[in-house]
């Protein structure tokens, strides 16, 4: 083994796919032989190159992967390298390992992550239940689901690390993945003043279903909407127990916005009014996409995200994020929570800043 060499050769046929070699003596013309480099960050790349977690591809255990994402920190294999290849370049930078182009701090920020494992810990922090990795032979939409899933809309982080712009790259405080170090310095990169805006975010509660009886026979139902200290809230349907609202209600959404909460009261005029239930939605995903697409031309109507129904949600069904006519829109199918009956529509759409 120990005559064994890494050989970065770069073809000149122009082609994307470069040759790659396990032993010396190659014909191409250039090569870089991490073995004869001095450079110490060369020498880390080598070691990194060996460990076992990355002679696998991170996205989907192929075998042998030849290309990596230098900003994320992963080593792939071809079919998902072309997926990165399709993220935006600030997502994911793709790079052969057999490029002999690699830029010291190409390599720095590889080294900086650690590897497959290290970058996983935090990118597959906390898969839900129903979702799992592609394997080797997975088709490309599958792949592209998990691979956009993974990096671009980041809903595999761990909870408290889900507020950070999915824009923001992680390597910059990846470094050692430690996680609780790692929470804090993406934590404190974010810790812009609260009162900062990054938009506007339009509710529209359109109608609740089968609500709680309050009254005699029916209730006057109206719904609170809480973000951070804002609160807005609808009109009162008289003896409806089935109201349409079909209202639109305007947030200020801060740099480092927490969860909507929705309540719904039963209007009373003598008395304190009795509430009929509850639930919160989890805007991370919501305005993670419309991050991503804020600041460029929308695409045609596509799906962008998706927010999962679990049993720790309030969700009815899985709620997904769309791009309609130009608006980054989402529906919400919501189960009151701590009432007896009561379901709950909404249609959250973004507003950017600069609009
Ligand atoms: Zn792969």
């Amino acid at each position: 083994m120990s005559n064994r060499q890494y050989e970065y050769s770069k073809s000149n046929s122009g082609n994307r796919y470069h040759e790659y070699s396990l032993q010396g003596g190659g014909k191409s013309n250039r090569y870089y032989d991490y073995n004869k480099s001095t450079s110490g960050s060369s020498r880390k790349m080598k070691e990194l190159l060996l460990k076992s977690d990355n002679q696998v591809c991170a996205d989907c255990d192929a075998p042998d992967p030849k290309w990596a994402s230098a900003n994320i920190g992963v080593f792939l294999c071809l079919k998902c390298c072309s997926v990165h290849r399709n993220l935006s370049s600030d997502i994911s930078k793709v790079l052969s390992v057999t490029l002999d182009e690699w830029s010291e701090e190409d390599i720095e920020s590889m080294v900086e992550v650690g590897g497959n494992s290290s970058a996983n810990a935090i990118y597959e922090a906390y898969i839900p239940k129903g979702i799992s990795k592609p394997k080797p032979n997975a088709s490309i939409e599958e792949r592209t689901k998990f691979i956009r899933s993974k990096y671009e809309f980041q809903e595999f982080l761990k909870p408290s690390l889900r507020m950070i712009s999915s824009k923001s790259s992680f390597k910059t405080c990846a470094s050692g993945v430690d996680s609780d170090s790692f929470y804090s310095l993406a934590t404190s990169r974010n810790a812009t003043d609260a009162s900062i805006s990054i938009g506007t975010l339009k509710v529209k509660v359109v109608r609740g279903i089968n609500l709680a009886i309050r009254d005699f026979r029916s209730s006057d139902p109206y719904v609170i909407l809480a973000l951070g200290q804002q609160k807005v809230k609808t009109s009162v349907k008289q003896s409806n127990l089935n109201p349409v609202w079909n209202e639109e209600l305007k947030l200020t959404v801060p740099q480092r916005y927490g969860a909507l909460k929705l309540q719904v009261y039963d209007y009373d005029t003598f008395s304190a009014d009795d509430i009929m239930g509850e639930a919160e939605v989890d805007l991370q995903p919501f305005i993670a996409a419309a991050t991503v697409f804020s600041d460029e031309e929308l695409p045609d109507d596509m799906q962008v995200g998706k927010w999962l129904k679990s049993s720790d949600n309030a969700l009815m069904k899985d709620s997904t994020i769309n791009i309609i006519g130009g608006k980054i829109k989402q529906e919400v199918h919501l189960k009151l929570q701590n009432v007896e009956s009561g379901e709950l529509e909404l249609e959250l759409e973004w507003i950017p800043l600069h609009q």
